[in-house]
Parts: C-alpha cells; structure tokens; sequence
C-alpha cells in the first residue's frame, strides 16, 4: 500500500491515496478500513455547501465464496452536508452504503451476460481485479452513487419553511403581475 498527497488541478486535496491489490484482500480475506475527511472527497462536495469536519468512515472486506468466486464488501458511513430541496436549509445528509461487489479478472468478465440472467439483488457489480485499486475513489463512487439528486429534510423546521415560502412568494408575485411592475415604471 502506497499513500501521498494528491495534488489535482493545483487544489491540494489533503487526500492520501490509498490503493489495494484485490487479489490479496479476496485470497486472504483481508479487511481494510479508514476514516477520510468528507471535503476531501473533491467529485461528491461539488455543488454541496462548505463541508464541516466530518469523516467519512468506510471499510473494504474480501472473500470468496463457496464457488471460489471472489468479493469486495465496501460499506461507508458519512453525513455531507447538502442543501434540502423543499427548504432550502443546509442539513447533515446520513448516508450508510453497503454493497458487494464480485471482482473479474479480465474486461470481458465485465458485461457477461451471466450477468443479465440474475434479479437485481442477486447482481453483484463487477469490478475489474488490479493491484492498484484506488480505495478512495471507489469510496467516493459509493457516496456519490448514495446521494439522492434532490435531498430533503425528513421534516422541515417551520422556520425554514417560512423562509423558503416567503422567498418563494416574492418570486410568484413578480411572475404573476407584469404589469404592475410595468406600470410602475411607467410613473417614473
Ligand atoms: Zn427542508
């Protein structure tokens, strides 16, 4: 295992790789885990509000089954901050991900149509086996993929629902009277 600061697009992320070989955690049924600050993760927090001190907390887990078929179970646990789409209000989103996914040895393996004939959640999805996997990419995939397009708050605070109606208010009655806002230009 190899770690450095990644440097990308001059932003220094503080982010140190983390790559794996996938043979060894699935032969050996090894067990990998980490903590990685949320806003280091530069593809997830784009477009999110300024990220706290959070961790995001992941673990990878190799086996093989019965089958000699080979395995990663990745589950991460983070809470970014997002913006609820009702309210506008910023909130910590929970997200707790847990997925396997069956590693393949040759491209090929990837679109089999083995793959076609299981239900959804017989599908493992299939990842290519390296000696350099990037854990924190895979991680940040994870999230990304658990991150509603539209998250909102379970239930607003009225507070924040004024807010965002009143706003939303102002904008109706500008839509709904052209001409009154024509008129008044008019007067002056
Ligand atoms: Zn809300």
């Amino acid at each position: 295992m190899v770690g450095f600061t990644s440097i990308s697009g001059g932003i220094v992320t503080n982010k140190a790789a983390i790559y794996a070989d996938t043979l060894e955690l699935t032969r050996l049924g090894k067990k990998l885990e980490g903590s990685t600050p949320v806003k280091s993760f530069a593809r997830l927090v784009q477009g999110l509000p300024e990220q706290p001190e959070t961790n995001a907390k992941w673990m990878l887990q190799g086996f093989k089954d019965d089958l000699d078929q080979s395995f990663i179970d990745v589950s991460v646990n983070a809470a970014p901050v997002v913006v609820c789409q009702r309210c506008m209000g910023s909130f910590a989103f929970e997200l707790n991900t847990s997925s396997r996914l069956k590693v393949v040895k040759s491209e090929s393996d990837l679109n089999q149509p083995e793959y076609e004939d299981v239900s959804p959640e017989e599908w493992d999805e299939p990842l290519l086996a390296t000696s350099r996997l990037d854990v924190l990419e895979l991680i940040e995939d994870e999230l990304i993929l658990a991150l509603p397009f539209a998250p909102k708050h379970e239930s607003c605070s009225s507070e924040a629902l004024d807010k965002a109606q009143s706003l939303n208010d102002g904008l109706t009655d500008l839509d709904k009277s052209p001409f009154s806002v024509l008129s008044q230009l008019r007067k002056k």
